[in-house]
């Protein structure tokens, strides 16, 4: 048996990898997973949809995540996690749930497209 060195088996992979993403791109072209406009590279939103999402940031909730209008402080807490602090110690979500982000999500979890887990990995 002929052993490589790592380098250039790692370029092989490299190769390997770019073959199958043309191949993926000649059998299913690159489309929003949001709306469905084409697109350069799988995985890509369109400018429209890019725009619209809302993504959450603080001020919030320090245990939920739920977003606050005005900073209400460092630890503060949303109602629902005053009344109740939950079993877990901080959970956040990356965008907000809307008129922008629902038609994504479901195409991601049930639509049998995973072309969308590139955008939502980065
Ligand atoms: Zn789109
Ligand atoms: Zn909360």
């Amino acid at each position: 048996m002929v052993e490589m060195p790592m380098a250039k088996m790692a370029n092989i992979g490299r190769q390997l990898s770019h073959a199958g993403t043309v191949f993926l791109d000649a059998l299913l072209p690159p489309q929003c997973p949001c709306c469905g406009a084409m697109e350069d590279r799988q995985g890509n939103l369109c400018t429209p949809c890019w725009s619209g999402i809302r993504f959450l940031e603080a001020p919030c909730c320090q245990a939920c995540g739920f977003s606050f209008p005005h900073d209400e402080g460092e630890d503060a807490l949303c109602a629902a996690c005053s009344r109740r602090l939950p079993d877990f110690d901080k959970a956040r979500a990356v965008l907000a749930y809307d008129e922008h982000s629902r038609s994504l999500l479901p195409r991601l979890k049930h639509g049998d497209r995973p072309d969308g887990v590139p955008a939502f990995g980065q």
